[in-house]
């Protein structure tokens, strides 16, 4: 199945010059939300995961049914302030001004095997953020999967030293 013809592109959303990859037209259609967690399965089937984490919010509708399938758990990460139990947190430069992620303290333990999972790979400063509060638990990153990567912003080169893989390029 061509994944890449599910996925739809609003060209100036939500602002000027951004080319949106929404994914609700792969996720409403049965067979490319089946096949979609099936590439994303096959591609870390060489490696042992305890643990899935998403990023809020398109990375918990692709990482949860991806951890079912795999035998893993999952774990949120979230913007500030939706987690309730004790958290840590990690602030990382936007273009203009930072953004805050966070996640539950006893989210992770040391050395368990942990897999970073969002539907798009953009600049790389998401999964680099939450990569830092991985390792901040002891976490030990199997590799970095995404649905979708933007080749040109090279986000890639930001999670240098990991194993970074996607299922659609652009
Ligand atoms: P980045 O931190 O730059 O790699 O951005 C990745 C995050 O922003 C992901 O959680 C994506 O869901 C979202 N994102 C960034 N750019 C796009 C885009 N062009 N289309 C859809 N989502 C995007």
């Amino acid at each position: 199945m061509n994944l890449k013809s599910k996925i739809r592109s609003v060209l100036d959303f939500p602002i000027e010059g951004i080319d949106f990859k929404d994914i609700t037209t792969v996720l409403k259609d049965k067979e490319a939300l089946r096949e979609t967690i099936k590439q994303m399965a096959e591609k870390v089937s060489n490696r042992e995961v305890d643990l899935v984490v998403g990023m809020e919010a398109r990375g918990f509708l692709l990482g949860t049914p991806l951890a079912y399938e795999i035998g893993a758990g999952f774990v949120p990460v979230r913007k500030p302030g939706k987690l309730p139990a004790e958290t840590i947190s990690y602030e990382y430069e936007l273009e203009y001004g930072t953004d805050k992620l966070e996640m539950h303290r006893d989210a992770i333990f040391k050395g368990q095997r942990v897999l970073i999972v969002d539907d798009l790979l953009a600049t790389g400063g998401t999964a680099v953020a939450t990569a830092k509060m991985i390792e901040e638990l002891g976490g030990d990153i199997v590799g970095a999967l995404f649905f979708i990567e933007l080749d040109e912003l090279k986000g890639r080169e930001k999670l240098s030293g990991y194993s970074v893989e996607s299922i659609v390029q652009y």
